[in-house]
């Protein structure tokens, strides 16, 4: 999870609210132009991100179906505080369908039933003064520590200490939202074996190993041209700066090359780990 800084609501929400201030939203999503220029600008404000799990989220296409909702951070059906929780945009999130949709795009990886995350766990639930909100947390430091070799999450202590941040609340935020679930497990770890094998490629076409990481770095930690983070970017900044603060021969678990395919005039800078290198 990284922090979402929320834009002004679309014109599109609050022009309605002006006029129908107690309707519900399943009665505002009824117009597709409005529920698409909604959507729009949360994934505007999200960088195009699962506010929950920093997926991607993905329109529909002939293939399936958007792997995207609109989830309430604070129940709608709540109608006991007098507030209209369907339709305040500080209350709305772009999350994915957390696994549960056999018809979404990319089935084959993101339906993962009955491994669910996100939005489908916390459900209805008032977890406001339990779990973290997005749009609460700091820029930086990164909350949470992830385990290259699995791709696991968990929090750190230090970092929260370091935000103020309440690591009890950061801990339950992983539990009740199945962060640290096989799914999401599979997806990080596959993300960073990807980038380990670009990474691989490219000092095998002789690039010297720092100028690859700082290439992908260009790439991996900023957003493209529709504004829109890659997926778990986040990760990959926390895993290099791991990385950066531990000495490489420790990096044992991570992925491995062959020492006599690289020119020996690209590893320089690499880790001292043996007849092993561990890059991301
Ligand atoms: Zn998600």
């Amino acid at each position: 999870m990284k922090n979402v800084a929320k834009g002004v609501s679309p014109l599109a929400l609050s022009n309605y609210v002006a006029v129908m201030p107690s309707n519900s939203w399943e009665q505002f999503k009824k117009s597709k132009a409005r529920r698409l220029a909604l959507q729009a600008r949360l994934l505007l404000d999200q960088g195009g991100l699962c506010a929950y799990c920093e997926i991607d989220l993905k329109p529909a296409c002939p293939l399936g179906e958007a792997d995207l909702r609109v989830e309430h951070f604070h129940p709608k059906s709540d109608g006991a505080t007098g507030h209209n929780w369907h339709l305040d945009w500080q209350n709305l999130l772009a999350t994915c369908h957390g696994g549960s949709r056999p018809d979404v795009v990319d089935a084959a990886q993101r339906h993962t039933s009955p491994d669910h995350t996100c939005d489908v766990p916390k459900g209805d639930h008032n977890w406001d003064n339990v779990i973290l909100n997005p749009l609460g947390l700091p820029h930086t430091p990164g909350l949470f520590s992830y385990e290259r070799s699995s791709g696991s999450m968990k929090v750190d202590s230090g970092k929260c200490r370091t935000a103020a941040v309440d690591a009890v609340r950061a801990q339950e935020t992983i539990n009740r939202l199945a962060l640290d679930s096989p799914r999401l497990r599979g997806f990080r770890k596959a993300a960073l074996d990807r980038i380990n094998q670009q990474l691989i490629t490219m000092v095998q076409a002789g690039q010297p190993l720092e100028a690859a990481r700082q290439d992908l770095a260009r790439v991996l930690l900023a957003k493209n041209a529709n504004h829109h983070w890659p997926p778990f970017s986040r990760l990959f900044a926390i895993i290099w700066a791991q990385q950066q603060s531990s000495s490489w021969p420790q990096q044992a678990t991570l992925a491995r090359l062959c020492m006599k395919c690289i020119p020996a005039k690209a590893r320089q800078g690499e880790s001292r780990g043996g007849s092993g290198v561990y890059w991301l």
